[in-house]
């Protein structure tokens, strides 16, 4: 078990973590989700030790990341955001050198082969670090993680700058090793935490802003639901129409096209808005393209949360900028923003 309270690390006036506080149970899959400079490396870093809290407390299995620091890391098989891999060793002697900073007491033979069939690094492990394909490296850095037979892995960010195919087999090994370790591991993409983990917390800013499983995240915002429609008409107009109706929460532009446009608009909880976005848009006698409802992604659910709080969109629009392969579903979310800063203009 893990627990974190009231975690803050400040640098300088500058806070990476202001406030994470959170448990994680045996055999759990955890995904911190959130944008890069979110504070997800921060809080790892100090989960494993790494770093030093400026407050707050980290215990691992019972034992206090401060004051037992030697228990507390022997739990955790860490692989951080930039495997310490030596290139210029083979796997076998920089598994060995591992093995033996760990002051690791299981048997040296069989504790290794075990781990190198697990992770199917066997057919390479006589070759050098350097020659390794980037899916390898990341496979010798689980594996040592791995060595000592920690009860808790912590992979920070383990599939970046993998190709889809090495994605698909590291995801596989997370589950696999997820069926007897209590995991956490990190993404600043949706569908890689949304694959894996049974849970969720987003990280923001150095704050935690949600902390559920994956289903109830959604549900617990809309029912599920978000009515997509595309009519024909002014779009102020429309969206004013839009945000009016009765047990509407939230109205995005969703897209702009010629003489149309798409909404997407969120219902409360049980609440059903279909029938009262098209009458009341028949009555204005604008005609509708298209009306359907959507499952709600943890995309939109971000994307909710940025929308209330606009000290998250800076943070989203560098995360967007600094990696364009990450929260790709929005593509088309530049057109509210601009709306909404007219709005804010006007
Ligand atoms: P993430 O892993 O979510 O991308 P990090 O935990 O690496 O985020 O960083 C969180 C914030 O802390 C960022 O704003 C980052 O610039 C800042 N930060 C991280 N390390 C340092 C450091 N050594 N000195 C100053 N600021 C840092
Ligand atoms: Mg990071």
């Amino acid at each position: 078990m893990i627990e974190v309270k009231n975690l803050v690390k400040a640098y300088g006036k500058h806070f990476a973590v202001k406030d994470i506080s959170f448990t994680i149970n045996d055999n759990e899959i955890v995904g911190f989700l959130g944008p890069n400079g979110a504070g997800k490396s921060t809080t790892m870093n100090i989960i494993t030790g790494y770093l030093s809290a400026t407050s707050g407390s980290v215990s691992v299995n019972g034992y206090d990341v401060l004051e037992q620091p030697y228990e507390a890391k022997r739990q955790i098989g860490y692989l951080p955001e930039h495997p310490p891999l030596y290139l210029d060793m083979t796997v076998k002697e920089y598994l060995n050198l591992v093995y033996d900073l760990k002051k690791t007491k299981l048997p040296r033979g069989p504790h290794l082969k075990e781990i190198v069939q697990l992770i199917k690094i066997d057919h390479v492990y006589n070759r050098l670090i350097r020659n390794l394909s980037k899916g390898y490296k990341q496979r010798v850095g689980i594996a040592q993680a791995l060595i000592g037979n920690p009860k808790v892995l912590i992979l920070d960010e383990p599939t970046v700058g993998l190709d889809p195919k090495q994605i698909v087999e590291i995801r596989n090994l997370i589950a696999q090793l997820g069926r007897n370790h209590t995991v956490i591991l990190s993404s600043h993409i949706l569908s890689e935490i949304q694959s894996v983990c049974e849970r969720i917390i987003i990280i923001n800013q150095g704050y935690q802003i949600a902390d559920d499983t994956a289903d109830r995240l959604s549900a617990n915002l809309s029912d599920d639901r978000m009515v997509m429609v595309r009519i024909v008409a002014p779009p102020r107009e429309a969206k004013k129409m839009l945000e009016s109706i009765p047990g509407v929460v939230d109205v995005q532009v969703a897209a702009i096209h010629t003489n149309s446009t798409v909404f997407k608009v969120e219902p409360a909880a049980g609440t059903d808005i279909s029938g009262a976005v098209a009458e009341r848009a028949i009555a204005k006698r604008w005609p509708i393209l298209e009306l359907y409802t959507k499952q709600m992604s943890l995309e939109d659910i971000y994307m909710h949360m940025v929308d209330q709080d606009p000290a998250l969109l800076d943070i989203h629009r560098e995360a967007k900028a600094a990696n364009n392969t990450a929260w790709q579903a929005d593509d088309d979310q530049a057109e509210p923003q601009t709306e909404q800063q007219e709005e804010q203009d006007a």
